[in-house]
């Protein structure tokens, strides 16, 4: 059942060339599930010299079509669901209701894609001159490299391909190593899609040696990339070299503000859900909580309570709510964080650390009164751990909440306008909910500011970063 994961480079899935492959772990039980094609430098020579000449056939294809192909992937996606989640959850250990869901959430993507690729306009500006026509033409930039992290393993894929596609751009994605087995199937739903051979490429392998590979060629003009802020650094300054133009969706550490006349109870609830999600590894999960003081005890104790009640296990029950992390080096992050600020005297308000001793799984944990020189309070979590500090005034959270460079989601909780209003204004983030914490879908914008990343995925910005501008101005002949 676990998709055998080959290089898919011009229309052919196949072995890379030195037949070399590496594992892929179930991190619920730590049991190798199946492994991954290594690509070489000669593999991916041949990825960037079929492009060149396979991507003009599928910009010149109308965009009504285009979309048609996008929409039957997605239904491809549907029809497939239960297989694919099945994979998701046996290799990045999401609970199989959540690992449904974003089969569905990626099938949606396609469709919002599909319906982007016949938006695509131009404009006629009128010209000072007479008899003078001046057209702004939008038209694809070319060739996309696209890498992708583990946390969302079939979304993130399938938003870069979909808005490629939509604008008309051949693409080369790289999943992470620890999940390729959804983007074999995601890139399998667009071949019976009938996606000519070449536009979409799958390259698995070493993330460093591709992506300079990649990046150094003058074929590739787009780097989209989703992962931890270091590596986008990184490969910022690879693209840099060549002027290649870059959507970076980082890391972020969202700071969660729960004001004095905020329904306590619900709020606390509502965060505990998000905080469980994929076992915290969301880059908008909440982890920074400044919880204004009249509410402090009582926040902490419902939070507390409603952390205890989510239920951890096996991730293919289907009542489970939460699984293991991904990983060992996750898990030793995490626990490394967590000892950290207990030793610079935050307190324990809720759980118990590793749970078990087979998969990597790790209880929700809540550190209380947490001082700010503990690590946890710069550097991203990305696992199930929220840390706590009350606060007095609004402006002292606000000043909080932007103190770090990420800049990604944030969440606040508030009755009155006046405060609601003045977050909106003030706290420095791509996206912000208020009262609630649904800040992503595929109409609307993601993607955040400061060191947390430039450019939009989703929303009618996702395909302006596969786009570039061309200006033709046309006069009657000299005279
Ligand atoms: P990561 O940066 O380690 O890996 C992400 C991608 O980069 C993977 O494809 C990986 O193979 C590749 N990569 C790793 N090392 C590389 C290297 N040296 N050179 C080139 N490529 C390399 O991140 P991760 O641990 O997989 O994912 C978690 C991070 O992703 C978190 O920081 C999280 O906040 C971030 N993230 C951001 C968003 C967003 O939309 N802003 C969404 C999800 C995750």
């Amino acid at each position: 059942m676990y998709p055998k994961n080959q290089l898919f480079i011009a229309g052919r899935w196949r072995d890379g060339g030195a037949g070399e492959t590496l594992p892929v772990l179930n991190p619920a039980t730590e049991d190798e599930i199946g492994r991954f094609a290594v690509a070489t430098e000669a593999d991916l020579d041949e990825a960037l010299r079929r492009r060149q000449r396979l991507r003009e056939t599928w910009r010149k294809v109308p965009a009504v079509e285009r979309a048609a192909r996008l929409h039957r992937a997605g239904a491809i996606l549907r029809e497939r669901a239960e297989e694919i989640a099945r994979v998701l959850t046996l290799e990045l250990g999401a609970p199989i209701a959540a690992a449904r869901m974003e089969v569905m959430i990626a099938a949606d993507v396609f469709d919002w894609s599909a319906g982007e690729a016949r938006r695509v306009y131009g404009r006629l500006i009128p010209s000072r001159f007479p008899g003078v026509r001046q057209l702004a033409v939008r038209e694809p930039v070319g060739v996309v490299f696209a890498a992708s992290p583990w946390n969302m393993p079939v979304i993130f894929p399938s938003r870069k391909i979909a808005e490629a596609l939509a604008a008309g751009c051949a693409i080369i994605v790289k999943p992470a190593e620890d999940t390729p087995g959804c983007a074999t199937l995601v890139v399998r739903a667009l071949e019976d899609a009938g996606i000519p051979p070449g536009v979409v490429n799958l390259v698995t392998g070493d993330p460093g040696f591709i992506s300079r590979h990649l990046l150094a060629s003058p074929v590739v003009r787009k780097l989209s990339f989703t992962g931890s802020v270091p590596v986008g650094k990184q490969l910022a300054a690879l693209a840099a070299a060549r002027m290649i133009r870059c959507t970076m969706e980082l890391g972020g550490h969202a700071p969660t503000i729960v004001m004095d006349d905020a329904p306590v109870e619900p709020v606390a609830l509502m965060l505990a859900e998000r905080k469980a999600r994929n076992s915290g590894q969301v880059c908008n999960s909440p982890t920074r909580l400044f919880v204004q003081s009249g509410v402090y005890e009582r926040f902490r104790a419902a939070f507390a309570e409603a952390l205890r009640a989510v239920r951890i296990g096996d991730p293919l029950d289907a009542a489970t709510q939460m699984g293991p992390l991904v990983n060992r080096r996750r898990m030793r992050a995490v626990e490394e964080l967590v000892a950290d600020a207990r030793q610079q005297g935050a307190r324990l308000a809720g759980g118990d650390g590793r749970i078990g001793n087979r998969g990597f799984f790790h209880d929700l944990t809540l550190l209380d009164q947490v001082p700010d020189t503990a690590r946890i309070m710069r550097e991203e979590p990305f696992g199930p751990v929220a840390a706590l500090q009350p606060f007095d005034r609004l402006d002292e959270a606000i000043e909080r909440a932007n103190r770090l460079p990420f800049g990604l989601a944030a969440y606040a909780f508030s009755a009155s306008r006046r405060s609601l209003d003045e977050l909106a204004e003030r706290l420095e983030v791509g996206l912000l909910g208020l009262n609630h914490c649904n800040i992503a879908a595929a109409e609307t914008p993601f993607g955040g500011v400061k060191e947390s990343g430039y450019g939009s995925e989703g929303g009618s910005e996702g395909i302006e970063g596969y786009l570039v501008t061309k200006f033709v101005t046309e006069a009657p002949p000299p005279a």
